[in-house]
């Protein structure tokens, strides 16, 4: 029975999550995308987004870093090692320009997207820490845009105040 879980996860992910949503290479209908979009999250292996996008991204720059399992930092880090540390800058720089339209238009993606956090179901494996911000990485870059972001904002307010004293002044 475990065998065959992994080997119909394992599908999910050949079939559905690579062949499917990353290259397009087939079309699929409702049922069958429903069935990848479940077993892909008994794969654990990430939401299909992040993979996809994650996929795309290899491909493109492929043995860079921009590469996020870029095969010239090791056999290891380029198989599990790449999922177990922080992602190169580049790797992040280079993920946001990822065409990911066509994956965005499948509500079914999007809904895994939105419940599946962190791949593995949490309660499975271990209590969940609340202070365990930085643990998905997806969601610890959007953090550190907004904190950019609105340092940018207060800097911006600051010159933008000492050009009015200048003014006064
Ligand atoms: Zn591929």
């Amino acid at each position: 029975m475990a065998l065959l879980i992994v080997f119909v996860s394992g599908m999910a992910v050949l079939l559905g999550a690579h062949r499917l949503y990353s290259h397009r290479s087939y079309k699929a209908t409702f049922l069958l995308r429903l069935l990848v979009v479940l077993w892909h999250t008994v794969s654990s292996q990430n939401c299909l987004w992040v993979w996809v996008r994650d996929h795309r991204q290899h491909h493109k720059y492929s043995d860079t870093d921009a590469d996020p399992h870029n095969a010239r930092r090791g056999f290891f880090f380029s198989h599990i090692g790449w999922l177990m540390v922080r992602k190169h800058p580049a790797v992040f720089e280079a993920g946001r320009k990822v065409d990911m339209s066509d994956i965005e238009a499948d509500w079914l993606v999007m809904f895994q997207k939105k419940y599946n956090k962190n791949g593995v179901p949490e309660h499975l494996v271990a209590e969940p820490d609340p202070e365990d911000k930085v643990f998905n990485q997806d969601e610890a870059l959007l953090m550190e845009d907004k904190r950019t972001d609105s340092k940018k904002m207060a800097a911006s307010l600051i010159t933008a105040k000492d050009r009015s004293k200048e003014k006064q002044g």
